[in-house]
């Protein structure tokens, strides 16, 4: 049985208390939190202070780090690492080299194993890029977002003075998908792939039209995309836009013999995305276990591990059923 802490209750450690009960070859021991642990309703796991996890030492093979990347992993990877073998979802893609180092000799130093970065952007669609391109060098990959919430671009909606309360979705341009998916060569800019779409709720006497302008002008955001702004209720946004769906679609086309057109595609349709993520979490949790038993110690990201070690099934049978 592998022995499984939450380190962080939000969003992604509640996906991971869910996803523990669906894979009987592990065990939750608790959730760690920064919080009065009494203040944190769990789906029946007990709750414990952060500050009591490291005498927590010997029961536990592997704690799974649900915190944020903006702030939270930087710092809680590193300083979990001396003591465990972890697992995060560090996601800001500019930074993982640094994290990677970081971690890397915290954990060689201290004889642990440390999967980054994993989940499905970084993470599962790192690998079909890999898997992608290692097998047809002759074409161009495409990664397209969506349909689903960014929780970025809700987050700089409601920044916004007279925006009460909003929900953005990133949707893929499908025609876009379809003519590449026919072979067609494409020069395509951030515009041509991603449109957004907003949901928001105004405050008493805010105008509409001024609001939209800063909006669809906001750079970084949504200057450089086509961007269409509903202005509903409170009630309607908490009935048909609070849920977490994402996903998206790793196209590759390529040729191997003159014209000969090759396409590979992987897609993610996904009604909760932190649930989801959390089962990968969940699955290379298993993985940096079994890493630490062969003392393969250091920092791991999803390119560097086997598929073998994520399966609770052996190699002979995986050999047998699956090849
Ligand atoms: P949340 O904001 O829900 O939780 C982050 C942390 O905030 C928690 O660990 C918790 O720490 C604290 N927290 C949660 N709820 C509360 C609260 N009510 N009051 C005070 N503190 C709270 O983030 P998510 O779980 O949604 O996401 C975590 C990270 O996962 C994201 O930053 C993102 O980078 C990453 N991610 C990665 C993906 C991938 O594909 N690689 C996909 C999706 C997400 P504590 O319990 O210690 O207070």
């Amino acid at each position: 049985m592998i022995k499984v802490a939450i380190v962080g209750y939000g969003n992604l450690g509640r996906g991971v208390e869910r996803s523990l009960k669906q894979n009987p070859d592990m065990e939750l021991v608790g959730v760690f939190t920064r919080r009065a642990p009494e203040t944190v309703e769990t789906d029946g796991a007990t709750a414990y202070h952060m500050q009591d996890l490291v005498a927590k030492k010997n029961e536990i093979d592997v704690c799974i780090l649900c915190g944020g990347s903006a702030t939270d992993l930087p710092v809680q990877t590193p300083e979990i690492t001396q003591h465990f073998n972890t697992v995060d979802s560090f996601d800001t893609h500019a930074k993982i080299p640094e994290h990677f180092a970081a971690v890397d000799q915290v954990a060689k130093e201290n004889h642990t194993v440390s999967v980054i970065s994993t989940g499905w952007d970084p993470g599962l669609f790192s690998l079909n890029r890999l898997y992608a391109q290692a097998i047809l060098p002759q074409g161009e990959t495409y990664t397209f977002w969506g349909k689903g919430v960014s929780q970025g671009h809700s987050d700089a909606l409601r920044r916004i003075e007279g925006i009460a309360d909003a929900t953005q979705y990133t949707i893929p341009n499908t025609e876009i998908i379809e003519r590449l998916k026919a072979g067609e060569k494409l020069t395509l800019t951030t515009r041509d792939k991603h449109l957004r779409e907003c949901f928001v709720v105004l405050e008493e006497g805010a105008d509409e039209e001024k609001i939209t302008e800063e909006i669809v002008t906001m750079p970084n955001y949504f200057s450089d995309y086509d961007t269409t702004v509903h202005f509903i209720s409170q009630e309607e946004l908490n009935r048909d836009h609070k849920a977490a769906p994402h996903g998206g679609t790793v196209l590759h086309t390529g040729t191997t013999h003159e014209n000969t057109k090759q396409v590979i595609e992987y897609r993610l349709d996904l009604e909760s995305n932190p649930e989801f993520t959390a089962s990968v979490l969940v699955a290379y949790a298993r993985a940096a276990v079994r890493l630490a038993n062969e003392k393969q110690f250091g920092a791991f990201t999803v390119l560097d591990i086997a598929p073998k070690y994520l399966s609770p099934i052996d190699v002979e049978t995986l050999r047998k059923e699956l090849l």
